[in-house]
């Protein structure tokens, strides 16, 4: 493929040739033909790209014991749990939907990790009826409740405890987990007295530590930083008479949005394997959390122009895409690049793009110079990671269709909903 510019993220998500000149493609799929196909907003993701990412790490931990559990939040639609389950990927969880959602995608229950600060008893009940394999406790009430509904099914709850390692990530705040400050996790200090807590429980049975620092995370030091700090503590479990089987050192790994330039996974495990190795602990049962890694960049957004609206101060352009559909911007005031699939020559102007939600902060993205007329099909990208997953319907918009390419297949893996379906379950009341 022929490349006309520089965009973020995939090399399987790029122009190349076609009859009407460089038009963006997803693999060999030409993204104005689905737009033409599908309607828009649609979504498109690459299945070679995810599996690309995938093999980063699995490159990164060739030769060790090591599980990689997809954070399906990123993304849940069920063929992208298909595509990971069937790269033996186990998931982690963080509520009784997602794991709903795994076993209908074919996912291996023993491979399921559940995390989250507030699982309730149903949601306990689902997975330890289903047999996932740990429960990534954050509190200590939760231990006393998980060994309460454990013991009443008669079993045990395999548990490892979130240890917050109070590291800065260096990220956006809303997206920063591992500090003191954060709702997540049981404190460092905290730590020891809480296993032993967990050890003396009927219904639980300790297997692990984690941790999970926060997300879009672009350096290597935090991670180092953490590891030292769970490794201290797996030291003084242990010497407590505690065995620690796993240690699982979360997600959080950055994708290129804008010139973003996070360690490439396999390089960021490498360094962190070095130090593993010299304090002892290479050949342990290793676990990772990785959600936004995976998928961010697999995927785009296409939205189509509806109106050009020039103005004193700003000009907008008006997209069919918006905040329901695409959130982090309205969220996290982050960035997405936008692109034409099929760019046209002519006069360069600079625009805010935004949809046609009644908020203001309905912006996809601002003061974006571009090339377009009503009509046009954009590309939002790296749209792959929390975009469809935090979708809504708000103001009656049905979530986008979603499609998965496979080289010169395009696959329909979600149909875009209509009107009736988003209140499909209201009732009107009697008269
Ligand atoms: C969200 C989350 C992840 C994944 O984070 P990414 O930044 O998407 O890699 C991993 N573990 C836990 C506990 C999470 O909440």
């Amino acid at each position: 493929m022929t490349t006309t510019a520089t965009l973020p993220g995939s090399p399987f998500i790029a122009y190349a040739a076609h009859s009407q000149g460089q038009h963006l493609h997803v693999e060999g799929v030409c993204l104005a033909d689905l737009a033409r196909e599908h309607g828009t907003p649609l979504f498109v993701y690459s299945k070679a790209a995810m599996l690309s990412a995938l093999a980063a790490y699995q490159r990164g931990f060739a030769g060790r014991k090591a599980h990689i559990c997809y954070a399906m939040k990123a993304n849940s639609s069920l063929a992208v749990l298909q595509v990971f389950a069937q790269a033996g990927c186990g998931f982690d969880i963080v509520s009784g939907g997602e794991l709903t959602r795994v076993l209908a995608a074919g996912g291996d229950p023993a491979k399921v990790i559940f995390s989250g600060v507030g699982k309730t008893r149903a949601e306990m009940q689902q997975a330890l009826n289903t047999g996932i394999g740990c429960f990534n406790v954050e509190s200590e009430a939760e231990l006393d409740v998980l060994s309460d509904v454990a013991t009443g099914l008669g079993v045990q709850a395999p548990v490892s405890l979130r240890v917050n390692p109070n590291v800065d990530a260096k990220t956006h705040p809303y997206i920063s987990t591992g500090l003191k400050g954060n709702k997540f996790g049981i404190s460092h200090e905290r730590a020891l007295q809480v296993y032993q807590h967990a050890a003396s429980l009927p219904g639980l049975k300790v297997v692990g530590i984690d941790c999970h620092i926060g997300s879009q995370i672009t350096e290597t030091a935090p991670y180092l930083d953490a590891m030292d700090r769970i490794l201290d503590l797996v030291a003084e479990v242990e010497a407590a008479g505690i065995t620690i089987h796993h240690i699982d050192f979360g997600g959080g790994l950055g994708i290129n949005y804008n010139g973003d330039k996070p360690p490439e996974a396999d390089a960021l495990w490498a360094q962190l394997l070095t130090k593993l190795d010299a304090r002892g602990y290479g050949q342990r049962q290793l676990m990772i959390e990785p959600g936004r890694s995976l998928v961010g960049n697999a995927g785009v957004c296409l939205t189509e122009v509806v109106f050009t609206k020039p103005g004193e101060q700003k000009n907008f352009c008006i997209v069919d895409a918006a905040m329901n559909d695409l959130p982090r911007p309205a969220m996290y005031e982050a960035f997405h690049q936008i692109v034409p699939v099929a760019p046209r020559a002519g006069e360069v102007v600079t625009y805010d793009v935004v949809g046609p939600v009644c908020e203001s902060g309905d912006w996809l993205g601002r003061d974006r110079q571009l090339v377009v007329q009503s009509g046009d099909v954009l590309a939002v990208l790296s749209a792959g990671a929390y975009c469809m997953s935090m979708a809504s319907n708000y103001n009656t918009r049905g979530r986008a269709a979603e499609v998965l390419v496979d080289g010169d297949k395009a696959h329909l893996i979600r149909q875009r909903e209509s009107a009736f379906d988003t209140f499909a379950l209201e009732q009107l009341i009697g008269v």
